[in-house]
């Protein structure tokens, strides 16, 4: 029966060819070449495993082809330099009994309710624009401003910068990251490909209602892009992809209670969560909870002014893991030491987890949640795939 197929593909032009789609794939159906990363319509059982992995979004795209002996091929995908447009496919193509009249819609609808089945943005979240400039039509930015966030006696080089749009449109949401290109080409003679940095600021802006968008970068060794974005100037022009991200997002019930664990450049979007909040209730009780690690006060970033935020609005735990003299504390550690205010948040249907920052610091956490979860009588896995389910539940580590 020629049936239409729905077929799974990969956007090339959103793709920063990280991989970890094909790395997650249990069917071993995404593969890549120097060019794209593209999905083996014979393999593809529609899993979904890739799609909350992926940091762009660029894995969720679908087209719908006359039957799977029409799906798209290896080398068609390997070619693609844009997704083609989709094809239509005529009702009477259709020998399944969906509605008949817009059976792509329907296969479209069917294929998107799956994704990101396992990772739910918050119920109350603001609907997100993805992927409004890509590889192919990036957005010019402007550096408003460069500015050193950590101390100069640090070795941690992290700078806030700030960046307008002139005039066009960019619309972020507290959570989504961008997309920045650095001028010049890799060893291979091939355009740098766009690396992701958290918006750190507000919607409505770095200041309130100029929609100006911050980001808190960390000069990496060697890294292009960190060391181009740490090295710009004010007035220096730059390409913009993006904005990504539909699901480490602010609920907009300023009741909602955020549990907020980070490390490092991580705190970028608790700032912007802290900021929003702040705009949103004022010097009222935020029910806002930080644990933020890094290895000393000079090299957390914005410890100045993180400090001076009101603890009514947000409660800091600041952890060090080199401080002189002292025994090594990570974000884990003081969760542990903080229990009884973890366990009763966990408790609490309103609560929202947020986890950023260094890859590394997600086994210690969860190793964290594991046991308070226990002494409250629960199991932490059951209990953190029920607020997955209901959006509550966010990691963004890299
Ligand atoms: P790259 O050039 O990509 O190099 C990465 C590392 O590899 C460097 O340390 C470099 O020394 C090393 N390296 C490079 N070439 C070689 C080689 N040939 N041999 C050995 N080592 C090599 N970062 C932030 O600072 N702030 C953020 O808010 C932020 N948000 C992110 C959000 C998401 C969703 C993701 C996925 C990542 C985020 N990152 C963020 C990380 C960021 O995207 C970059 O990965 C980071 O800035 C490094 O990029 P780079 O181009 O400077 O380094």
């Amino acid at each position: 029966m020629n049936a239409p197929f729905k077929q799974h593909v990969i956007d090339p032009e959103i793709c920063i060819r990280c991989y970890t789609c094909e790395m997650t794939c249990p069917e071993h159906a995404i593969e890549h070449n120097d060019d794209n990363v593209v999905v083996d319509a014979s393999k593809c059982n529609f899993c979904m495993d890739c799609i909350p992995v992926c940091p762009t979004g660029s894995i969720d795209e679908w087209r719908v082809v006359g039957s799977k002996d029409e799906a798209y091929s290896l080398e068609d995908q390997y070619s693609w330099e844009e997704l083609p447009e989709q094809e239509e496919i005529s009702a009477s193509d259709d020998g399944t009994e969906t509605d008949a009249d817009d059976p792509i819609a329907a296969l479209l609808a069917q294929a998107h309710k799956g994704a990101g089945g396992k990772v739910k943005a918050p119920a109350s979240a603001a609907k997100p624009t993805i992927n409004l400039y890509n590889l192919g039509h990036p957005v010019e930015a402007v550096v408003q401003g460069n500015y050193r966030i950590t101390s100069e006696s640090s070795d941690a080089d992290t700078r806030h910068i700030i960046l307008e749009f002139q005039g066009k449109p960019f619309p972020v949401l507290e959570g989504q990251s961008v997309g920045i290109i650095a001028p010049g080409t890799d060893a291979q003679g091939k355009a740098h490909l766009p690396r992701l940095y958290s918006v750190s600021s507000p919607r409505d802006g770095e200041r309130a209602g100029y929609h100006n968008v911050s980001l808190t970068v960390k000069r990496e060794d060697d890294g292009v892009c960190s060391n181009y974005i740490c090295d710009l100037e004010k007035g220096d022009k730059l390409n913009v992809t993006g904005p990504f991200g539909s699901t480490f997002l602010l609920p907009s019930d300023p009741d909602a209670r955020l549990l907020m664990i980070c490390t490092g450049t991580g705190a970028a979007p608790m700032r912007a969560f802290t900021m929003a909040r702040q705009r949103a209730v004022g010097a009222k009780s935020g029910g806002m909870v930080m644990f933020f690690g890094a290895r000393t006060p000079d090299s957390l970033p914005y410890f100045g002014p993180l400090n001076k935020v009101p603890s009514d609005l947000l409660q800091k735990h600041l952890v060090y893991s080199r401080l002189p003299d002292q025994p090594k504390e990570y974000v884990q550690d003081r969760m542990q030491v903080e229990e009884d205010l973890v366990a009763e948040m966990l408790q609490d249907p309103n609560t929202y987890i947020y986890i950023c920052g260094m890859k590394e610091m997600e086994d210690g956490v969860e190793r964290a949640f594991t046991n308070i979860a226990e002494s409250m009588g629960q199991q932490w896995t059951a209990l953190r795939d029920v607020m997955r389910e209901e959006g509550r539940f966010h990691v963004e580590t890299y």
